[in-house]
């Protein structure tokens, strides 16, 4: 090597190791810890819809860092175990009936997540948790996702809850998923604090007891009384008609488990729709 091509070879050596450091820098400072999301996700209507409830969640994306992924965890994945979607093409599951033509033929084409999702399962030390291709996104998700990110580019992956698992092991089991956060993984619990199809009424008007058990949800979230949020049965009447059955409301429980005493709450769509369903959603952090 002539002197020229030395210093060429070093001067190229300085410049690629400052590019490396300058690129290691940079993608240190994109990875910056996500917020965690808890979304009342309401009627799958929303996916197509333009509401106060779908402009908000909008308002929501576009404040929110660009997440690199997206973990949900929906009301409408319920088995025995737990498990984490692999699929690398999820499909879009349309489980729901009675619904306009136009909502079935909705879909929502983001990728899923594979490797991720392989890391994800084996986070839990407490749980086995494996990895499944036999679900794709459900309305909890992409009835939600189409109106946050309607271009469908972030791939997107789901993890199940346990419908044999008492609440508190649902909160102990999110803790375990802390670190996505600092991955960019943007986590998201899509269901209802106060769900109750039975008692709905169209008129608008809400019960009293929902009102007042997301108020008290509210209360115990700002309070940061966890315990009293898994606790939930023993919170009186109003929670017995507002959580007939939790399927709803455990995705709460996810976003609490992953959360810190630090991170900051920021409380949306804090109505109560068709009597007794309500669409608070909460940013965490
Ligand atoms: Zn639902």
């Amino acid at each position: 090597m002539n002197r020229r091509g030395f210093i060429q070879a070093i001067a190229s050596g300085v410049t690629m190791m400052t590019t490396r450091e300058l690129h290691s820098q940079l993608s240190n400072s994109k990875t910056q810890k996500m917020p965690v999301l808890f979304i009342g996700h309401g009627s799958p209507m929303n996916a197509i819809e333009d509401n106060e409830y779908v402009r908000t969640w909008k308002v929501i994306a576009a404040q929110l860092p660009k997440p690199k992924a997206i973990l949900s965890i929906s009301a409408h994945w319920l088995t025995h175990g737990t498990h984490v979607l692999s699929v690398p093409k999820p499909e879009t599951i349309h489980d729901f009936y009675g619904f306009p033509e136009a909502l079935f033929k909705t879909n929502y084409p983001a990728p899923g997540a594979p490797e991720l999702a392989e890391r994800t399962a084996k986070m839990f030390a407490s749980t086995l948790v494996d990895t499944t291709d036999d679900w794709g996104l459900d309305h909890g998700t992409w009835s939600v996702l189409a109106q946050m990110y309607p271009m469908a580019d972030i791939p997107t992956y789901q993890l199940s809850i346990d419908t044999t698992q008492a609440p508190q092991k649902h909160y102990e089991l999110a803790s375990e998923l802390r670190t996505l956060r600092d991955e960019g993984v943007l986590i998201i619990g899509s269901g209802n604090i106060v769900h109750n199809l039975r008692m709905l009424r169209f008129d608008g008007a809400p019960y009293d007891w929902a009102v007042e058990f997301d108020h008290q949800i509210k209360t115990l979230i700002e309070a940061g009384d966890h315990n009293a949020i898994v606790e939930y049965e023993k919170l009186g009447p109003a929670a017995k008609l507002a959580v007939p059955t939790n399927d709803h409301y455990l995705p709460l429980l996810y976003t609490l488990g992953v959360i810190e005493k630090k991170d900051s709450i920021q409380f949306y769509n804090e109505k109560t729709d068709i009597g007794s369903v309500s669409m608070r959603s909460v940013v965490f952090g």
